[in-house]
C-alpha cells in the first residue's frame, strides 16, 4: 500500500479529526470454521478483513453491497455486538473525549450503548409481542436506570409523538400496528437514551415503497432535530443515493470504494460499484424508457476461501493478469475518495447519472 494512502485510511491510535464521530481502523472479524467431534478449528471465514472508515458528526454514511458482503457485520462490530478479531473502533463521547471501544469490557460497553443504538430490519421480529409500547420504548431507560416510572412514561409519550404515533397508544401491543408503525416504535426505542449515533441495518427494506419513503423522511427529520449521525446499511442503491452524504461499497468483507454520494453515482471508480449500479434498472435521461438492467456476473465468492489477488477478479470485466495475483490496497485518490483497484485511474466507468 502506498505510504500516503496508508496514512489516510489508517491514522494513528488516539488521533481522530474533530469532525469525526466514529472511526474504525483496520477492522477484522474472522469466524472460526470447526470440524469433527473435537470441534477443531480448520479455517476461518474472513467476514471483515481490514475495513477502515470515518463517519463524521451529523452525516449519513451509506454502506452498500450484495448479501454476504459484510456490511451488517461492520455495524455489529461498531456497537461491539461481536468481539473484534483485530482493529480499533474510536468513538467521540458526549463530552468530546475519544474512547477506544475495542478495549472496553462488556460492562463499560453497556454504558457506551446509551450513545450508540441500532435499528433493525424486521419490524415484526425485533419487537417483543408481549410488551406494550411503554415497556418497549421505556426499556432502555429502565435498564440504564434513567428516570422514575413517571418520567419514563412521560418520555415514552413524548417519543411516540416525535415519531408520529399517538401517545394514547402507550399501553397497546405491537400487533396492533402496521409494519411502518412498528418500525417507528423501533426508532422511538432507539432514541430513548438520546444517542448521537444510530446504525440502521436494512431499516426500511421490509416495508412497502411509500411507507419506506415516509420512514426515511422521518429519519432525516430526526437527524436534523437531534443532530444524529447515521450508518445506513442497505442493498438498495436508490435509497442510499437519496439518504447518504457519503457511501462505502463493500465486497467480500472489504471496502472497495468510498466517496461522496454524488461523485460515486456520477463516476464510480471501482468495477464492482459500476456492476452494482448496472444491475439496477435506471430511467434513460434522454426519454422515458428504462435503461437495461445488466445482471452482475457470477456469485459472491466464499469468504472462507477468497480468491487470490483482487477478490473481485473472477467477476471483473476489466481484470488483468496482475489482478489474479496481487491484492490491491484501499488507497486515497482525489476528491476525498478511496478505492481498492489497481486500475482505478485508467478505467472509465459508467455511473447512473452520466
Ligand atoms: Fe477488476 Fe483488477 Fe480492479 Fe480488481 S484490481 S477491480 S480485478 S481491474
Amino acid at each position: 500500500m502506498p505510504e500516503a494512502a496508508m496514512s489516510h485510511s489508517t491514522p494513528q491510535a488516539g488521533e481522530m479529526p474533530e469532525d469525526v464521530l466514529i472511526s474504525v481502523r483496520r477492522l477484522k472479524k474472522y469466524f472460526p470454521i470447526q470440524a469433527g467431534w473435537m470441534k477443531k478449528t480448520v479455517g476461518h471465514i474472513k467476514a471483515i478483513d481490514d475495513v477502515s472508515l470515518d463517519i463524521r458528526k451529523g452525516e449519513t454514511f451509506g454502506l452498500v453491497g450484495e448479501s454476504g458482503s459484510g456490511k451488517s457485520t461492520v455495524a455489529r462490530l461498531m456497537l461491539r455486538a461481536y468481539d473484534l478479531t483485530d482493529g480499533q473502533i474510536l468513538f467521540r463521547g458526549g463530552n468530546g473525549e475519544v474512547i477506544d471501544l475495542s478495549d472496553l469490557t462488556d460492562r463499560q460497553m453497556r454504558t457506551m450503548r446509551r450513545e450508540m443504538q441500532m435499528i433493525f430490519q424486521d419490524p415484526y421480529s425485533s419487537l417483543n409481542p408481549r410488551m406494550t409500547l411503554l415497556q418497549l420504548v421505556g426499556e432502555p431507560m429502565l435498564i440504564h436506570g434513567v428516570g422514575s416510572q413517571g418520567e419514563i412514561r412521560d418520555r415514552v409519550a413524548e417519543l411516540l409523538q416525535v415519531v408520529g404515533l399517538r401517545p394514547e397508544y402507550i399501553n397497546r401491543y405491537p400487533h396492533a400496528f402496521s409494519g411502518g408503525q412498528r418500525q417507528r416504535i423501533g426508532i422511538a426505542r432507539a432514541l430513548a437514551l438520546n444517542p448521537s449515533f444510530i446504525a440502521a441495518d436494512e431499516a426500511v427494506s421490509a416495508l412497502d415503497v411509500s411507507v419506506a419513503a415516509q420512514n426515511i423522511n422521518l429519519m432525516q427529520d430526526l437527524q436534523e432535530k437531534f443532530g444524529l449521525t447515521y450508518l445506513f446499511i442497505t442493498h438498495d442503491l436508490g435509497m442510499v443515493e437519496h439518504i447518504s452524504d457519503r457511501v462505502g461499497v463493500m465486497y467480500l468483507g472489504r471496502l472497495m470504494e468510498t466517496a461522496p454520494t454524488d461523485q460515486l453515482f456520477a463516476k464510480p471508480l471501482h468495477p464492482y460499484t459500476e456492476a452494482l449500479m448496472a444491475a439496477v434498472p435506471q430511467p434513460d435521461p434522454r426519454g422515458n424508457r428504462t435503461r437495461k438492467r445488466v445482471p452482475l456476473k457470477g456469485e459472491i465468492a466464499n469468504a472462507a476461501n477468497p480468491p487470490k489477488g483482487c477478490t473481485f477478479h473472477p467477476r471483473c470485466p476489466y481484470a488483468q493478469p496482475v489482478c489474479g495475483t496481487d491484492e490491491p490496497a484501499l488507497r486515497a485518490v482525489a476528491g476525498g475518495r478511496q478505492v481498492r483497484c489497481h486500475f482505478a485511474e485508467e478505467l472509465t466507468l459508467t455511473g447512473v447519472t452520466t
